[in-house]
């Protein structure tokens, strides 16, 4: 490839990342994996989640994450991998927990930021309506679906709203488990970590989830993962 055939590729890559809003990794090179940032300023979410919740999640948890993914990867055969491709072979080996712990929630946080928005919640869009209204009857059961797969995670995890072979799903998975390593399509996810709303909410994990499926969560962000 030349440098001028080189230069479009990246900047096509740059664009579609931008687009896509995901984390752009395909080009990381060793141990530098960065906090992507964040879609909007720490203030917007509020009052739903407030700046302080944020500036803890994100600056502290969500950056300790990328800090020891990086470490972690230093000198070993995962350091010119994707953070995708960290995440599936690590979850696959029972000696590289660690290092799955640590990509895994980075990739998770990330997702996590993008599935809410400042003008998140009310009605889907339609073609994410329509399906919802196929495969769980209607829009207020794949939420009533989430919330259950939210609160229902025993201790640490996360919720999920899924494609699992074309079919709409809700799921919780412990810890730092994503669906990324399960054959599944992850479309948006809720963080139900205590650090995502105790902050805010302490023990009420229903009040925080119901709050950002009601005003905070960004329909759009799953059609376009969706891909209907
Ligand atoms: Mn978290």
């Amino acid at each position: 490839m030349d440098r001028r055939t080189f230069l479009a590729v990246s900047t096509g890559a740059a664009i579609s990342f931008a687009m896509a809003g995901l984390p752009r990794t395909a080009a990381a090179a060793s141990s530098s994996h960065k906090l992507p940032a964040l879609p909007y300023a720490d203030t917007e979410l509020a009052p739903v989640i407030t700046a302080r919740t944020l500036s803890f999640h994100y600056g502290k948890h969500h950056q300790g994450y990328v800090n020891n993914l990086n470490r972690l990867i230093t000198g070993t055969s995962y350091a010119d991998l994707t953070l995708e491709e960290i995440v599936t072979r690590s979850s696959a080996n029972p000696d590289h927990t660690a290092l799955f712990n640590n990509a895994a929630q980075v990739w998770n946080h990330t997702f996590y930021w993008q599935s809410l928005s400042p003008k998140g919640g009310g009605e889907p869009p339609s073609a994410l309506k329509r399906k919802m209204d196929d495969d769980f009857g209607s829009v207020d059961a794949c939420r009533q679906a989430l919330l259950a797969a939210a609160t229902s995670q025993f201790g640490s995890g996360w919720a999920w709203l899924v494609l699992e072979n074309g079919t709409l799903k809700a799921l919780n998975t412990v810890n730092a488990e994503t669906p990324l390593t399960m054959g599944m399509v992850p479309l948006l996810t809720i963080d139900v970590w205590e650090h995502a709303y105790y902050l805010d909410y302490q023990n009420q994990r229903k009040v925080y989830v119901e709050a950002v499926l009601d005003k905070r969560i960004n329909w759009a962000f799953a059609l376009e993962n969706a891909e209907l």
